[in-house]
């Protein structure tokens, strides 16, 4: 294994492309020394292609939501706070928690619970640019990071998704629910990550004591 290979860190599954390259020459070096009969090379390296593209896409991907996961955010969210720092570029981070959502749980049961975060999962995709990335970062909270985004531009699409929260109609088992989340967000330059995301955390504990279904900015 080559110097590049061996120096990565070995938890980091979003290789830049130029190592990922090395990895799949890598393989395909093995299989082409490999006894498979020469007709079949070219189907297994397929299917190991395959393989790895499905379990990098598992790895980053929550199973309930479909969302991004927590160890997707953990990668994204350093990536995007170093880009902020180095070319001292706008980033937004917000983190949105569902308002009382144990009693959703306790009254209608675990599976109308799953059923709500499909949902807001959706109205969270739906509501952002494409450019923007959502994260179920734990279990009924969402991160986003919106880069080159201030707090005008924020507020706009958050309070836009705090909204379409509040008036969507939830039907579950013929049953209307109603659901609010409170949000908490900041485009500060903090020093440090753990700074940006704790003050973050804080706004949004700021948003579950003035009432919830709240936006406050850190
Ligand atoms: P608050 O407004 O203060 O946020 O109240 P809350 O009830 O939402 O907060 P709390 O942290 O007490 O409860 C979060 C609940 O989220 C507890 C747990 O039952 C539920 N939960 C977490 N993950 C999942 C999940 O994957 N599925 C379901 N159905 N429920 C989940
Ligand atoms: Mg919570
Ligand atoms: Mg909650």
């Amino acid at each position: 294994m080559d110097d590049k290979l061996q120096n990565y860190p070995t938890d980091e599954f979003n290789l830049p492309d130029d190592v990922l390259d090395k990895i799949q020459q890598n393989i395909e070096e093995i299989i082409m020394n490999f006894p498979v009969a020469q007709g079949d090379k070219l189907d297994v390296i397929k299917k190991i292609n395959f393989m790895y593209t499905r379990t990098r896409h598992l790895a980053q991907t929550d199973e309930l939501t479909g969302l991004a996961n927590r160890r997707s955010f953990d990668v994204h969210f350093d990536m995007e706070f170093n880009r902020m720092q180095r070319y001292e570029r706008n980033l937004t981070l917000a983190i949105a928690d569902i308002d009382f959502f144990k009693k959703i749980n306790d009254q209608y049961g675990h599976l109308c619970g799953d059923f709500i975060l499909k949902e807001i999962a959706y109205l969270f995709f739906e509501n952002f640019r494409k450019t923007d990335m959502v994260f179920r970062y734990g279990g009924e909270e969402f991160a986003v990071l919106l880069p080159e985004t201030n707090d005008n531009g924020a507020k706009v699409a958050l309070e836009r998704l705090r909204k379409t929260v509040e008036n969507y109609d939830f039907t579950y088992n013929g049953k209307h629910l109603n659901i609010t989340i409170s949000i908490g967000a900041s485009s500060k330059k903090f020093e440090t990550m753990e700074e940006f995301f704790e003050q973050v955390d804080k706004a949004l504990y700021k948003s579950k004591e003035t009432g919830r279904n709240t936006l406050t900015f850190a």
